[in-house]
C-alpha cells in the first residue's frame, strides 16, 4: 500500500506534461473556466533525467542531450524555429500516411499559435512556398523572438489561473480504467507517495517519445484495453533527418535571384529565413518527401541577408566565403516496421520500463532524398544560381544523419482505429476519455520544426475540449 499524500485530488481536466503542449492547452482550456490540473514530472529547473534514458539502436537520436524534464519542458532550451507544416502533407501521396484534417483547418489555430510563439511577422497565409519559378522557390521559417521558454513565460500566468492547479514533481505512473475502458483515475507519483487524480477528461502530453513509453506501459499493466490500434502505440517514429553539409554551393547569383525572388514579394522582412523548397507540384509529380535546402555561410548584400548572416554567424561561427554549403533537412516517411519506441527491460526509479529506440532510414526515403537532392541541383544550376557539388557520402547513402530533435509520429493521428492511435480530435480510439498531445500524433513530418504545430494542435483540443463539456 502507498502512502497518498493528496487524497483528493479532482478536476474537469488532468494535463500531465508541462511542456509547449501542456501548457498551452492547460491555459487555453482555462478560458472556458473548467477546473484543471497540470502536473509535472520535473520542477521549476531541471530535474534529473534518469526516468527518460533510453537504449538506442540504429542512427543515434542522442536522447539524453534532447529532453529536459521541468516545468516548460524541452522548450528550456529549444532553438525557437517555427514553421507551418505546407498544406501537401495534408494531403495523400504513396508514402500513404495522411493527416485526417485539412490544412485550411489548421491555419486559424496557426495565427494564434503565433502569439504564444512570439512569432511577430508570421501570416499563415504566406508563410507556404514562396516560388521562384514553377520549380523551385522558397519555404518560411520563423524565429521565435525573444525565444519562448514556455516555463518562464507563462510561469505567472498558470500559477496565478483560478482555474489551474500545478503540482510539480508529480510523475504520471499509470492509470485506472473503468469497464467501459475509460479512465477512472490518473496514479501520479508525487514527491514519493502514490495519489489518484479523478478527472472527467486527461491529456497526455509528455513529449514525442514520452507519450509512446507511457502508453506502452499503460498497455502492458492493461492488455486488454487496446484494440487494433494499440499496435500503433511506439510504431513508426520520424525525425527531421539533417544532414549537414551535404554538399557544396559556388554561388554565381544566389543573392540577386534570393533578394528578388523571395523578399521583394513581401518587402524587407525580419526574424525570419527563406530555404530553398521544391514547388508543391514538382513534389507531387516526383512523388517525393518533403525537404529544404538551407544555404550556409554567405556573404551578406542586403538587409535581409544581414540577417541571415547575423544567424548563421551564430550557428556555424565560421568565416564568409563565396562557396556555401548546404544542409539538407528532410522529411522522413513513417514506417512501422524500421523505426519505433518499444520498452526496455530496464526499469525506472517509479518502476516503469524504460525507452528503446530504433531509428533507420529506409530505401524508400532514401530513394526520395537522392531524387529531391539531383533536383534541386538541376533547378539551381538552371537558374544560374551557382554550381552544386553533392559530397559522395550522400550519393553513396552512406551520410549519417543528425537527429532534429524532433520526435514524431509515435501515438500518430489517423481517420480510424486500424490506421492509428488517436483519431482526428486526439482522443485515444481505445479509451474515449484520454487525449494525447504533441508531436507523437503526427502522422507525417513535412520538413517543419514540430513546436508550431504542436502548440496549433493544444489549441484546437483546447476549443473541441470546451464544446464536449459544456
Ligand atoms: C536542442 C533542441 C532544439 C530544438 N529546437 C527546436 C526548434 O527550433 N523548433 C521546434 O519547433 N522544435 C525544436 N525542438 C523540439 C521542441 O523542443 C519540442 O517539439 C517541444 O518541446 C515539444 O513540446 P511538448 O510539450 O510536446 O514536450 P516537452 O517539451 O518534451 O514537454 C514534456 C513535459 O512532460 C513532462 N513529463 C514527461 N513524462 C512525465 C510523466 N510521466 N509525468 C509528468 N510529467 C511528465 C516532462 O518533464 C516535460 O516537462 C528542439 C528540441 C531540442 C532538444
Amino acid at each position: 500500500m502507498y502512502k497518498m499524500k493528496f487524497p483528493n485530488l479532482e478536476s474537469d481536466i488532468c494535463i500531465i506534461g508541462s511542456g509547449p503542449a501542456g501548457i498551452t492547452a492547460a491555459l487555453e482550456i482555462a478560458k472556458s473556466k473548467k477546473s484543471i490540473l497540470l502536473i509535472e514530472a520535473g520542477d521549476f529547473s531541471p530535474k534529473d533525467i534518469t526516468p527518460f534514458e533510453a537504449e538506442e539502436h540504429g542512427i543515434p537520436t542522442h536522447l539524453q542531450a534532447h529532453r529536459l524534464r521541468m516545468f516548460g519542458g524541452t522548450s528550456g532550451h529549444w532553438a525557437g524555429w517555427c514553421s507551418p507544416l505546407d498544406a501537401s502533407n495534408f494531403q495523400a501521396n504513396s508514402f500513404e500516411n495522411m493527416w485526417p484534417i485539412s490544412y485550411e483547418e489548421m491555419i486559424p489555430y496557426y495565427d494564434e499559435a503565433s502569439e504564444y510563439l512570439n512569432l511577430h511577422s508570421f501570416r499563415a497565409d504566406q508563410a507556404s512556398h514562396q516560388r521562384i519559378n514553377d520549380k523551385i522557390g522558397g519555404k518560411r521559417f520563423y524565429f521565435s523572438s525573444p525565444v519562448t521558454r514556455f516555463g518562464v513565460q507563462f510561469k505567472n500566468a498558470i500559477l496565478k489561473s483560478k482555474h489551474i492547479r500545478f503540482l510539480k514533481q508529480a510523475t504520471l505512473v499509470d492509470f485506472s480504467v473503468d469497464q467501459d475502458s475509460r479512465v477512472q483515475s490518473a496514479i501520479v507519483d508525487i514527491e514519493g507517495t502514490r495519489n489518484q487524480i479523478k478527472a472527467k477528461q486527461y491529456i497526455l502530453a509528455c513529449g514525442g517519445i514520452e507519450n509512446a513509453r507511457l502508453l506502452l506501459n499503460f498497455k502492458k499493466q492493461n492488455p486488454n484495453v487496446f484494440q487494433e490500434d494499440g499496435f500503433y502505440i511506439g510504431k513508426g517514429f520520424m525525425d527531421h533527418p539533417h544532414f549537414y553539409n551535404v554538399g557544396r554551393l559556388i554561388s554565381t547569383g544566389f543573392n540577386r535571384i534570393l533578394n528578388k525572388s523571395l523578399t521583394d514579394e513581401y518587402g524587407q522582412t525580419h526574424k525570419h529565413q527563406n530555404f530553398l523548397q521544391l514547388s508543391p507540384e514538382v513534389r507531387k509529380e516526383h512523388d517525393l518527401l518533403n525537404s529544404v535546402l538551407r544555404i550556409h555561410d554567405s556573404a551578406p548584400e542586403s538587409e535581409f541577408e544581414e540577417q541571415m548572416a547575423q544567424t548563421l554567424k551564430n550557428n556555424l561561427n565560421e568565416p564568409w566565403s563565396s562557396s556555401k554549403s548546404l544542409v539538407f533537412m528532410t522529411e522522413q516517411a513513417y514506417s512501422a516496421d524500421s523505426s519505433y519506441v518499444e520498452l526496455s527491460a530496464n526499469k525506472d526509479s517509479f518502476g516503469l520500463n524504460k525507452t528503446k529506440i530504433t531509428w533507420n532510414l529506409t530505401e524508400k526515403d532514401w530513394d526520395s532524398y537522392l531524387r529531391s537532392i539531383n533536383l534541386f541541383k538541376k533547378e539551381i544550376e538552371k537558374q544560374n544560381i551557382g554550381y552544386v557539388k553533392i559530397n559522395k557520402t550522400f550519393l553513396d547513402r552512406k551520410a549519417i544523419p543528425s537527429a532534429g530533435p524532433h520526435h514524431m509520429g509515435t501515438t500518430k493521428m489517423a481517420s480510424k482505429r486500424s490506421k492509428g492511435v488517436v483519431n482526428e480530435n486526439l482522443a485515444s480510439f481505445s479509451v474515449p476519455n484520454l487525449y494525447v498531445l504533441g508531436s507523437s500524433v503526427f502522422p507525417r513530418g513535412g520538413c517543419a520544426n514540430p513546436t508550431f504545430t504542436i502548440v496549433a494542435l493544444a489549441i484546437r483540443l483546447a476549443k473541441h475540449i470546451e464544446k464536449t463539456l459544456s
